[in-house]
């Protein structure tokens, strides 16, 4: 809805990686080198793959950078590096209380036959645990299971709060929206008010 809103591109690390494991070599050849003599994709991978990627054309008007800076390294070598250009960033911090993650997720069916998802709460099937469209049980993602999802929020505090602490004690603009119950457009409208 952002980069719809401002015209201008989304920059995901995530599909960058997975187009980088696809596309090989030839794309960007010194950061896969990295990754393959090293495997794990450090800190100085993704610093690297960034820093190219916003050096395109299409970023030159402005970027939304979605899944980095995850650690206090990044975001070092970022602020530095936008400091450089002279580009100010903003960074949106979306606020939601952790029981309501595990809520929602915990809340998560999925049926197995046609991947219709349902919530408990949210959006529960007509009959418990069966396909409204074809009857089947549904089931719970392995992802969604409150161990698993409590192991991600301890990595989040652990790797990335720290993130958000950095940027608020160095004095960067960083707005704060709660995101806990409404819906993405309400919660992008919120975005917009706070950055005008
Ligand atoms: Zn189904």
């Amino acid at each position: 809805m952002l980069t719809q809103c401002l015209g201008i591109p989304h920059i995901s690390t995530g599909d960058m990686l997975r187009d980088l494991i696809r596309h090989g070599a030839e794309l960007k050849p010194c950061v896969a080198a990295k990754m393959h003599s090293g495997g794990l994709v450090s800190d100085e991978v993704v610093n690297l793959m960034v820093k190219e990627r916003l050096s395109e054309p299409d970023a030159g008007k402005g970027f939304v950078l979605d899944g980095y800076p995850r650690t206090l390294t990044q975001s070092e070598h970022l602020c530095g590096w936008l400091d450089e250009q002279g580009i100010r960033e903003v960074v949106i911090h979306l606020a939601v209380d952790y029981n309501i993650i595990i809520a929602r997720l915990t809340g998560r069916r999925e049926c197995p036959r046609c991947g219709t998802l349902y919530n408990v709460s949210f959006h529960p099937p007509k009959v418990d645990d069966v396909c409204d469209l074809d009857g089947e049980q549904l089931v719970i993602r392995d992802d969604d299971r409150e161990s698993v999802i409590r192991e991600r929020l301890d990595a989040y505090d652990r790797q990335t709060r720290p993130v958000l602490e950095f940027y608020q004690t160095a004095g960067r603009r960083v707005i704060q929206v709660d995101a806990s119950n409404d819906p993405p457009d309400l919660v992008f409208h919120k975005i917009k008010l706070a950055l005008q």
